[in-house]
């Protein structure tokens, strides 16, 4: 069985025909709610007016702005009492934005997880636990609904509680897991400490996203656990899990076209970028009803990737996030964002599986302070040796990323894990 939905190897010609039509419902549907009603008046837009995909880019933009100032129901476009579910995003940049969802919104979105799981080769026949946080967090419940859809026997496993973790992993024979790659890192740590193989685990793929990691973290990862690891992109505001997925062929994640229009533009003049260049993500849901969004501004930065898949799908693929507009670093004038660093860092086979960035301020003057696990077998008495390593890291990620960072070497498991997404970045100026 190749696909799990025809749509998924559908032309382009289809794919556009489709987009128009769920793109003009959209537009309507919207219109019921508080804030678009205003918002395309404002813009004066007409439902007439929009017949085909390309006529996204006469729509105003949405940002999460919009959805804060409009909080919590003021996107709904149906009584709050035809609502059955609400996620909410995790806010690492500002407040909590809400979405609601009916049923056959979730419908809907299970249908999408279980499709993107298919595509990196889950099947019915697999035990899958999902190691994300559950509550208002979308990689819980979002994952999970789409896992049982496919008809795995899913284990809702939640977050953290690493002993139990590998318990389970062990007793239920699991073959798939779904876990945040940095948790996937930490857990691998915690398999040494009590001196079991991970790769003696039945575990043959694992489904890591929800927050950036670089293209090195994958290869650890699929090194520590002997498995396929797939990346697997999504937002709450666009859902959660499901948006875009790797498939078998790992060379980017195909967005699932028949459900999100998507485009890639310019953060500053918000005008498209020349194919093939990075730019911001810009989606609009197709398949909502109970809170459809237009042209959200993710703030994620990826392109889209020439060419096409070695798998069939025509579904476009978006490269991994190479960061967020709102989390570039600027330092000294020169711009950073946190993935460089890791790239560099996990890259040195004696760094170990965390790390920290820090930006200080000394007088006048900004400066960059990486704290660096390494692992125990590099982590030696001997200064000298201690210093090389350092200087090392300094050296390779001045290549990088252009500037000089003060490199702190810590002890493996002395940094701070987070529970869901890493913190990556501890702006203290
Ligand atoms: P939330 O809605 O709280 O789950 O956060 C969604 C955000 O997480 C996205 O906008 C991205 O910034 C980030 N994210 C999710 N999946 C990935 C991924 N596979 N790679 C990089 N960043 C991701
Ligand atoms: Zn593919």
């Amino acid at each position: 069985m190749k696909y799990y939905d025809r749509i998924e190897f559908a032309d382009q010609d289809e794919i556009r025909r489709i987009q128009g039509i769920r793109l003009k419902n959209t537009v309507y549907q919207a219109t019921a709610s508080r804030f678009y009603r205003g918002k395309l008046a404002m813009a004066g837009i007409r439902v007439s007016s929009v017949n085909q995909a390309e006529d996204i880019t006469s729509l105003p933009f949405t940002t999460k702005e919009d959805l804060r100032a409009n909080y919590p129901d003021g996107l709904l476009t149906m009584p709050v009492d035809r609502m059955v579910r609400l996620h909410a995003s995790s806010g690492t940049t500002g407040a909590a934005t809400v979405i609601y969802h009916t049923s056959n919104d979730l419908n809907s979105w299970a249908g999408l997880v279980a499709r993107s799981m298919h595509a990196a080769g889950v099947r019915s026949w697999d035990v899958f636990q999902n190691m994300s946080g559950y509550g208002l967090f979308t990689g819980g419940l979002g994952i999970h609904y789409g896992a049982e859809r496919l008809g795995c026997l899913t284990i809702p496993a939640g977050a953290g509680n690493s002993k139990r973790q590998i318990k389970m992993l062990k007793d239920f024979k699991v073959t798939v897991a779904h876990i945040i790659p940095s948790y996937a890192l930490h857990l691998g740590s915690v398999f040494d400490d009590l001196g079991i193989n991970p790769r003696s685990l039945q575990l043959k793929i694992m489904l890591i996203g929800a927050e950036p990691h670089s293209e090195e973290v994958r290869r650890r990862i699929e090194a520590i656990y002997g498995v396929k690891a797939y990346n697997s992109y999504g937002l709450s505001e666009m859902n959660g899990p499901g948006v875009a997925f790797e498939c078998e062929a790992q060379s980017g994640m195909h967005l699932w076209e028949d459900s999100y229009l998507a485009e890639i533009v310019d953060p500053k003049t918000l005008e498209p970028v020349p194919d093939g260049e990075v730019g911001e993500l810009v989606l609009t849901t197709l398949c909502r009803e109970g809170m459809p969004i237009i042209r959200y501004r993710t703030r994620d930065l990826t392109r889209f990737i020439p060419g096409d898949c070695p798998c069939g799908r025509i579904h476009k693929r978006i490269d991994r996030i190479t960061g967020r507009s709102d989390d570039m670093i600027v330092l000294k004038g020169v711009n950073i964002y946190p993935m460089q660093v890791e790239k560099v860092l996990m890259s040195i086979p004696e760094v170990g599986q965390n790390y920290v960035i820090e930006l200080e301020r000394k007088g006048y003057l900004d400066q960059m302070r990486v704290k660096v696990e390494i692992r125990d077998e590099f982590f030696v008495e001997d200064m000298r040796t201690l210093q090389a390593l350092q200087q090392k890291i300094a050296g390779l990620l001045r290549e990088e990323i252009l500037i000089t960072a003060k490199v702190d070497l810590v002890e493996h498991g002395s940094l701070p894990k987070n529970q869901g997404k890493a913190v990556r970045v501890v702006d203290k100026r």
